[in-house]
């Protein structure tokens, strides 16, 4: 919840308490320096002992809670019709409110059985935005994905709500001229790329509504569902006074098929798709015994299953689901006021950095995120994930795609971070703008054909990392 104290300072309130706790490092600059070297100037590469704050991802880091911790220890192993199998798919099929459910190894092994089912060569899926994985799929079958966000979507300065919004009359126009090569239209919740935008349930409902109108399923990609809950209540009129329950019903009576990663959704690990859809469900359960593993755990083990059911159902807790957007909130608004580009308005799953703007200089083919992320980590220990054209892939001829935005993205992990850890990584990002002019670019030293962004290494261009430690260490007394 967010407090006001009797000072007048605004700020979230954690709404639990820290019972378990791991400790972290804090590597002096020499080591940092040495280590970024090491990784390649790649994010994906540095070791966890090397890093202060990890705020690479929020996937399959969220802290669990001590009922989630206490069920994994009751868990009932069996290859074949273990109790814990069927106590989750109990409370997943009461979670979305349909009959049918298949348990995957995680998120995106549902993206590959939806595929696989449904997509033939040629054909296209319409969607409010992509998400990496998901496209991986689509495209990995010979289909197409199609993108009908709003203008507003790629603009980081906007004060509109529901950015993850389809665009209804290209949705419409779209389908009335293609709905023959549409096998589905796909709907993300909290749109990740973007900044973990919601949609407004009122727009879910006409999406729906225009499907229904052509045949098409509408396929929710729930993962970061829990973050869009808070938003539909929290920013929609008509459901403030609406339970959590009350709206994930109505979610699910609009939606066709629903699919999860539990390493968001549920605070554990794992995944399934949910539908009441009888010829879907038999089209696409041969291929969980095939791809992911015995119908009764789908490549989970018992601990995941158990933690998942718990934490499904601690999600109807607004509490629960508050912390991370309340958090997120608090540093993207302290940024904000000290000017520092950010996505707005905040968003779930993490603070995004509009490194566009926050170092123009560098042009997209020196990799511009990527390079803030390793001026992050040289200033802070602070890892975050780049979001830009380093993500991207090469085409046939070997030309690079600009990336349509330019994100540092900084995850916050469900109830990881304390408040002084966020105010700290506040007041070095800040340090980090006041000496933007430092930053340059990067390029390659190994560049992969294939996902590039995991395991390439890169350099800076021209040395900037060296000035850029001086001016640290005179301005703020670092260590050495
Ligand atoms: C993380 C994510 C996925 C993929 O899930 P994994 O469990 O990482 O495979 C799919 N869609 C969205 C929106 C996600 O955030």
């Amino acid at each position: 919840m967010n407090i006001k104290t009797f000072k007048g300072e605004k700020f979230p309130l954690e709404l639990h308490k820290v019972r378990v706790v791991q400790k972290l490092n804090f590597p002096p600059l020499k080591r940092r320096v040495k280590s970024l070297q090491e990784a390649g100037y790649n994010m994906f590469l540095l070791k966890n002992d090397d890093i202060f704050l990890d705020m690479l991802t929020d996937s399959g880091v969220n802290a669990m809670s001590d009922n989630q911790i206490a069920a994994m220890n009751q868990a009932d192993d069996s290859y074949a019709g273990s109790a814990t199998y069927f106590r989750l798919e109990k409370v997943v099929l009461e979670f979305f409110n349909k009959k049918y459910f298949l348990p995957t190894h995680q998120g995106r092994a549902c993206e590959h059985i939806l595929a696989k089912v449904f997509v033939k060569p040629g054909n296209a899926v319409p969607m409010n935005y992509h998400f990496t994985t998901t496209k991986a799929h689509i495209t990995e079958v010979g289909g197409v994905v199609e993108q009908f966000f709003l203008n507003e979507a790629l603009i980081s300065d906007s004060k509109n709500p529901f950015k993850g919004n389809m665009d209804l009359s290209l949705l419409e126009d779209y389908l009335d001229k293609h709905a023959a090569n549409v096998p589905f239209v796909r709907m993300e919740a909290g749109t990740n790329l973007i900044g973990g935008q919601p949609w407004s349930l009122d727009n879910y409902e006409k999406v729906s509504k225009i499907c229904r109108d052509h045949h098409i399923l509408l396929v929710l990609d729930a993962s970061l569902l829990s973050d869009n809950l808070y938003f539909i209540k929290t920013r929609e009129e008509a459901y403030k006074d609406a339970s959590i329950k009350e709206i994930l019903t109505k979610i699910s009576d609009l939606s066709d098929i629903i699919y999860f990663s539990a390493r968001k959704l549920s605070f554990s690990r794992g995944g399934g798709i949910v539908t009441s859809n009888l010829a879907a469900y038999e089209a696409m359960r041969p291929l969980v015994p095939l791809y992911e593993g015995f119908l009764t755990y789908g490549g989970m083990s018992i601990r995941e299953m158990e933690a998942m059911a718990v934490g499904l159902n601690e999600t109807y807790d607004f509490d629960i689901i508050s912390q991370g957007p309340i958090f997120i909130k608090y540093m993207v608004d302290e940024l904000d006021k000290l000017g520092v580009p950010v996505v707005k308005p905040a968003g779930g799953l993490g603070c995004h950095l509009d490194v566009a703007k926050f170092i123009p200089h560098v042009n997209h083919h020196q990799y511009p995120a990527e390079a803030l992320g390793s001026a992050l980590y040289l200033v802070g220990g602070i890892r975050g994930m780049e979001r830009g054209t380093l993500s991207e892939q090469r085409d046939s001829l070997g030309v690079e795609p600009e990336s349509e935005v330019e994100l540092l993205r900084l995850a916050l992990p469900r109830r990881v971070f304390t408040m002084s850890q966020i105010k700290y990584a506040i007041d070095r990002i800040y340090w980090l703008y006041q000496h933007r002019e430092l930053i340059g670019g990067l390029e390659w030293v190994m560049e992969p054909e294939v996902l590039r962004f995991f395991y390439g290494t890169l350099r800076p261009i021209g040395g900037w990392e060296n000035k850029l430690i001086k001016v640290l260490k005179k301005d703020l007394g670092q260590e050495e």
